[in-house]
């Protein structure tokens, strides 16, 4: 039987991930375990007394050295990425986990330990093409359809031709759907990779919902949108995104309500914010369901909602947005009553 020590030994000479040491003034490396060989196609041997700076690739070389000065200032625990130079020339991108080790209260060497994360980087790099494909090669064709279907639609309309204008509207409408959806995977990659910047700036929040609720008017919807309440102040918020959340529990709120039956949004000024509400009269959302409807795909597949096409992003594009505001979203809702969506943005945004 092994003591803790010897265990811990064993357990670091056979771990995937490299695990060296680097004298913390010569920044050579004292010790490495045979993953370390195994990254950088040297033996462990060989790599003794050899500078760290020799097996870093040059464009990764000022990080390495500003994390290793950071490190000896305050030794925090770090975690960072950079490119290795294999022994046989090629780039391998590692991540980086380090400390300090000290004697006497003093730093001697950095403990440290690399990652392959070339799978990683790969798939990252797919993810990136793949949404490269989609905002440019796929969007751009998509629009000429529709401009082209639109002008088919005048003209059908102007030699009043009723069943082809039908046929025109479904490619319209289907587009319409195309583009939406890969919109919000767009949206959805940029919240993922924390690309997503919040834009304030100070507006009328009465005419921005004025803007959307017109939006829903234009698209000829067969439900009738009331506005009520008014903000007496100007919040400062990104417009554009506030406009896009009103604008996706409003058609929600279409979508999973009857024809004819009323949707209510609603502005109301509170001592510390204000809160916007959109309520319908649809097939509402149980209780056990409220919270999760807002987690990204997430859909209610039972009751008349099975019946109702979407993808689950929506409210998910919603809750990033407000709590990007560090605002708060939620619904309130009874089973075949309807539901009212409501988020509140603070004063203090
Ligand atoms: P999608 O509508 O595309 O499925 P969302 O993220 O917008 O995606 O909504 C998630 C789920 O929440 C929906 O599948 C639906 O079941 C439920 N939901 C959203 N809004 C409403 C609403 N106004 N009334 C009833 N259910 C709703």
């Amino acid at each position: 039987m092994l003591d803790p020590q010897e265990r811990l030994a064993h357990l670091i000479e056979h771990l995937n991930d490299a695990v060296y040491t680097v004298d913390t003034k010569t920044l050579q490396f004292t010790s490495l375990n045979p993953a370390a060989g195994t990254l950088t196609g040297y033996s462990s041997e060989e790599l003794i007394g050899v500078s760290v700076a020799s097996l870093i690739a040059p464009d990764s070389l000022p990080l390495v050295k500003k994390m290793i000065n950071q490190k000896k200032k305050k030794d925090l625990p770090t975690v960072y990425e950079v490119e290795l130079i294999h022994k046989d020339g090629r780039h391998i991108p590692v991540e980086i986990s380090s400390r300090m080790i000290y004697e006497d209260g003093k730093p001697v060497e950095i403990l440290g330990i690399a990652r392959d994360i070339t799978e990683r980087k790969v798939a990252e790099r797919q993810k990136e093409i793949f949404f490269s494909l989609i905002t440019h090669e796929i969007k751009n064709p998509l629009s000429s359809i529709l401009m082209y279907t639109q002008l088919l639609m005048k003209k059908a309309e102007k030699e009043e031709d009723a069943k082809e204008l039908k046929m025109l509207s479904v490619i319209q409408s289907q587009v319409d759907a195309i583009t939406q959806l890969m919109s919000d995977f767009v949206e959805i990659n940029q919240l993922q990779v924390k690309k997503f910047s919040i834009k304030k700036e100070p507006f009328d929040l009465n005419e921005a919902v004025s803007e959307a609720v017109t939006l829903f008017h234009k698209k000829a919807s067969k439900h009738r949108i009331l506005k009520k309440g008014k903000a007496k102040r100007f919040v400062n918020a990104d417009r554009q995104r506030i406009v896009q959340v009103i604008i996706n529990l409003l058609s929600n709120a279409i979508k999973y309500s009857q024809e004819g039956s009323t949707i209510t949004v609603s502005v109301d000024e509170e001592k510390t914010g204000v809160t916007v509400s959109v309520i319908d009269q649809g097939v509402g959302i149980a209780k056990s369901e409220q919270k999760a409807i807002f987690d990204l795909f997430y859909r209610i597949k039972v009751g008349k909602h099975s019946m109702i096409k979407g993808h689950g992003l929506g409210l998910y594009i919603c809750r990033e947005i407000v709590l990007g505001h560090n605002g708060k979203i939620w619904v309130e809702s009874e089973v075949g009553k309807g539901s009212t969506f409501r988020f509140f943005l603070p004063n203090t945004l």
